[in-house]
């Protein structure tokens, strides 16, 4: 089986137009027109994708991609989005999108890029043993929350334990500082997006060979950081 996609979408056409193409191409589809029952929607289909229109009635496409990345299961999110300005773009991934589509789009275009999506995603998984995380080098105990470099135990602060889990669950995804502050210090700290460059920078000296460049913990210019998608291949 190809995968089970949810589209969150309001105007029918579009909405059939995707269901459309994501159908021929064998994936299984569920559509729902309101965002108000996108994450009852979510429960009940148990998608491997969401394609999710920033604007609709009910929960809007970042609320529902917010309340997504809430959950302690990690789903795959492509936003859908009228407008073209860029800070429409960087808002869907400071929630955590995982890529965008300005409208209008080209169905193949979109196809694709739910395949690359998805395939990252399956890959990332399909490394995942037990409660161990490895890449190349690097292996990470979720369970002991202990990280090692060439099988040696490296000594890391809670905080920075907790920043590498996050960006290595999920390989090639772009976080923001703010959504990364959210997810590791959580909504009432104090700090501001400095405390997460400071972070990055004591695990690159701790985890890459060359930590000024890093092989792992990627900058992504005027947005963040990820994790990168292909190291140690
Ligand atoms: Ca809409």
């Amino acid at each position: 089986m190809l995968g089970r996609i949810l589209i969150v979408e309001d105007e029918e056409a579009i909405a059939a137009f995707v269901q459309t193409a994501l159908e021929r191409d064998g994936f299984t589809v569920k559509w729902i027109g309101n965002g108000a029952d996108a994450l009852e929607a979510v429960d009940s289909f148990q998608p491997d994708l969401l394609i999710l229109d920033l604007t609709l009635p009910g929960l809007d496409g970042l609320q529902i991609c917010q309340a997504v990345r809430q959950r302690e299961v990690y789903l795959p999110i492509i936003m859908l989005t009228a407008r073209a300005e860029d800070t429409d773009k960087i808002v869907g991934l400071e929630v955590g999108a995982d890529d965008y589509v300005t409208k209008p789009f080209n169905a193949r275009e979109l196809v694709a890029r739910v395949r690359a999506i998805l395939r990252l995603a399956r890959r990332s998984t399909g490394r995942r043993s037990s409660n161990r995380l490895s890449f190349g080098q690097l292996e990470i105990d979720l369970d002991g929350r202990q990280v090692f470099r060439a099988g040696r135990a490296v000594d890391l602060a809670p905080k920075e334990f907790d920043l590498l889990v996050t960006l290595a669950r999920a390989p090639g995804r772009v976080f923001g500082r703010d959504t990364l502050l959210e997810l590791v210090w959580g909504y009432n700290f104090g700090g501001d997006s400095r405390t997460v460059d400071v972070h990055v920078q004591r695990l690159r000296r701790k985890l890459e060979e060359n930590p000024h460049e890093p092989r792992y913990l990627l900058t992504v210019h005027s947005i963040g950081y990820k994790f990168a998608a292909n190291q140690g291949e």
